[in-house]
């Protein structure tokens, strides 16, 4: 068997050209465009590239998108103040600080600069509001990640309802809220993370598998029921050769990149599980640009409830 694959770059197009009319009518009746303010503090080069990503999409489809930035040297004190200025701000409807901010700003800052997020304006769906709202099952702000991923399963026609669903991760932005959601949706939800002992065979069990975890290649065939449906959630910049080469057989054409680059972009799902499973998720072109697009749809709905229209 060879997995169909869950085509996230071709969907996450498709949705961009549904919300464009969208906000062309928000923007003709209100006079300006649903508008993004993306806090960047320091120059970490990936937070560089996945920034630029979202000030890119959100212009090409009409949104403001404005860059907000902060040496970095910047304190929590000026971070916070920037935000409570787009906290402020009548043009900015979405507001996303980009993690992770410099080690120097301190233990619990992240945390200290999310609270501070207007809950209405917080399109990651990190504050404590929108995560009980989420644990409710009345969110209207969802972590872009796992929101993305629910969308691509459903465009898919991947059933969720009475299925097995194994989440491996646990994190605040992509494993919780994707447990969340998996269960509003009728799934039973099974969440593993670093101290699960038996993980492959947990991971064995499942119809639905997510793999949210940071380390190339960690979920392979002994992990993967065959016919299982399998989001890769992990974006690793691999630059060992022997890790590029533990993931790809020679010929491979990853292969031939990594050597011609230096570096190759992988996801936790080793290769080989295409032979295993129903269906699979690229990486890269699977859930990387449903995130993005996750952002713009929360930004369009947050600046819909800001003009006290209904969000659908
Ligand atoms: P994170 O905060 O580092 O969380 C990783 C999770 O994986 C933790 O819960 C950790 O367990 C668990 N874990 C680590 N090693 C494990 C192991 N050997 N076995 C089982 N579980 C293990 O990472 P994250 O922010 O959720 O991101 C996860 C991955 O997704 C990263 O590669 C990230 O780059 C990628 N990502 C991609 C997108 C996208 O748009 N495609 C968006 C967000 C994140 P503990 O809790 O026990 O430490």
């Amino acid at each position: 068997m060879t997995a169909r694959t869950l085509d996230g770059q071709a969907l996450a197009k498709t949705m961009q050209e549904e919300i464009r009319p969208e906000v062309a009518a928000f923007t003709a009746q209100h006079g300006r465009p649903p508008g993004l303010g993306i806090v960047l503090v320091g120059d970490n080069p990936a937070s560089e590239v996945y920034v630029r990503n979202k000030l890119k999409a959100g212009a090409d489809i009409g949104f403001r998108a404005d860059l907000e930035r902060l040496p970095v040297s910047a304190t929590v004190s000026e971070t916070l103040a920037l935000v409570e200025r787009l906290n402020r701000s009548d043009s900015h409807d979405g507001i996303l600080v980009q993690s992770p901010l410099p080690k120097a700003m301190g233990v619990g800052a992240e945390q200290r600069v999310f609270d501070a997020i207007a809950p209405e304006k917080d399109v990651d769906g990190l504050t404590p509001v929108n995560v009980g709202r989420l644990v409710q099952k009345r969110a209207i702000l969802v972590a872009c990640t796992p929101s993305g991923i629910i969308e691509l399963l459903d465009r898919e026609k991947i059933p969720i309802a009475g299925r097995h669903a194994v989440v491996i991760g646990r994190s605040d932005i992509v494993g919780k809220p994707m447990a969340l959601l998996l269960l509003h949706r009728d799934a039973t939800v099974t969440v593993c993370h670093s101290r699960t002992p038996d993980l492959a065979d947990i991971c064995r069990q499942a119809d639905l598998l997510v793999a949210a975890v940071g380390r190339p290649g960690l979920v392979t065939k002994r992990f993967v029921k065959p016919g299982a449906a399998v989001v890769d959630v992990g974006m690793n910049k691999v630059t060992d050769a022997a890790v590029a080469e533990s993931l790809f057989s020679e010929g491979h054409p990853r292969l031939a990149l990594f050597r011609s680059r230096g570096s190759v972009l992988v996801g936790d799902v080793h290769p080989e599980v295409a032979a295993v499973a129903g269906a699979l998720t690229p990486v890269p072109g699977g859930v990387g640009p449903l995130t993005i697009t996750m952002l713009m749809k929360n930004t369009l709905r947050a600046a819909k409830a800001r003009a006290g229209k209904p969000v659908g």
